[in-house]
């Protein structure tokens, strides 16, 4: 068994375009300097400004945390990440077929 604080937090992209950082809220909280996993095998740093709504996976709490003046968050190299609209791992800037919109 893994404590909450061992999950690594990684990258995720809203329905809305978003970029955020999801891990658990004993990690993801305002304030918080955190470590981000890329897909890529990346560790990136972001500084958390926002936090979403709580939601659970697998019975550990879990968030989106958000920093908007952040532009890295959108500029990452080789950054993939699950679409909601085609279910395929896509990368940044294509066009996704089902949504019709820019990953
Ligand atoms: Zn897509």
């Amino acid at each position: 068994m893994s404590n909450a604080t061992d999950i690594r937090n990684t990258y995720r992209r809203t329905r809305t375009g978003k970029w955020a950082v999801m891990g658990t809220t004993a990690n993801i909280f305002p304030g918080a300097r955190v470590e981000v996993h890329t897909k890529a095998g990346k560790v990136k740093h972001e500084m958390i400004i926002e936090i979403g709504r709580p939601f659970e996976i697998d019975g550990i709490e879990m968030v989106y945390g958000y920093n908007p003046d952040n532009a890295s968050l959108a500029a990452l190299e080789g950054v993939t990440y699950p679409c909601d609209e085609c279910g395929h791992e896509v990368h940044l800037n294509t066009m996704c077929r089902v949504g019709g919109f820019r990953h």
